[in-house]
């Protein structure tokens, strides 16, 4: 996967991204990172990006010749995206199946605003996607496409130490994950699961479905809306399920 990133903060981006899991797979060659600096496509004396909105208002804008040159630079260097994301309030929610979806690709362009936003006639020409990853307002697209570079990756093949990492984290089946354990054995009186002791494969995989469904019919509700995610309960699970609720009322 080789990510491209049109921002005024590229540092901000190589700093990050260098670390941990992510920097790891970046030295290993599965993915890399391209940040490249809008600002370096400022045809103005001072290498201003932003003017003022027209009709008034409020903050600055991003104008659309920088950001349209910095994009084509890129497409000439290293070939068209087929998906290119505005980082945005205005976008459709940024979930786990869309981090799914992303991870696909071979390459990824993204898009980060700063200011009031970007220049909409540009937006239009190149972009496929406006993403947001919540409802709320950030001052610029960098800690989001950091989110977002980061929940991708770690769903390519070979950047997590092991597969099976990623396939139990929560939202992987429409469901949270159920509660972790490691050493001691015993802490603050409060002991490990019976169960998870006990080396009972069959036993374990039962006990952390169930308490799956617990946790997400405790904090997250709104996850047992899905008619996929209720279709691939076993009875024993829908009754748990049941039972849940019942004792809710
Ligand atoms: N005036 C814009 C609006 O009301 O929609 C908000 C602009 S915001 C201050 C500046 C930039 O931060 C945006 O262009 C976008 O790239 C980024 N941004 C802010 N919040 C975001 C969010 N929740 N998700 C994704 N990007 C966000």
């Amino acid at each position: 996967m080789d990510y491209y990133v049109m921002t005024l903060f590229p540092e901000m981006i190589e700093n990050c991204l260098s670390e941990s899991v992510i920097g790891r797979a970046a030295k290993n060659g599965i993915i890399s990172i391209n940040a490249v600096n809008i600002r370096d496509y400022s045809k103005d004396r001072h290498l201003h990006v932003d003017d003022y909105p027209y009709g008034g208002g409020a903050g600055m804008v991003m104008q659309p010749d920088p950001v349209y040159d910095c994009y084509s630079d890129i497409v000439s260097k290293a070939g068209k995206a087929r998906r290119v994301i505005y980082l945005t309030p205005q976008g459709r929610k940024f979930t786990q199946a869309e981090a799914e979806a992303f991870s696909k690709e071979d390459s990824l362009i993204f898009l980060c605003g700063h200011y009031e936003g970007v220049d909409e006639r540009v937006l239009e020409e190149i972009v496929t996607d406006n993403i947001s990853i919540g409802d709320y307002v950030l001052t610029g697209g960098e800690l989001p496409v950091m989110v977002m570079i980061d929940a991708i990756s770690r769903l390519i093949p070979g950047v997590l130490g092991k597969m099976e990492s990623a396939e139990y984290d929560s939202f992987q089946d429409g469901l949270l994950e159920y509660p972790q354990y490691t050493r001691p054995e015993e802490f603050h009186g409060k002991k490990v699961p019976e169960v998870l002791l006990s080396g009972h494969h069959g036993n374990i995989a039962k006990w952390r479905r169930l308490e799956s469904i617990r946790r997400t019919y405790e904090r997250r509700p709104d996850l047992l809306n899905d008619p996929a995610v209720l279709e691939s309960f076993t009875r024993e699970e829908r009754e748990f399920l049941k039972e849940l609720s019942e004792k809710d009322q």
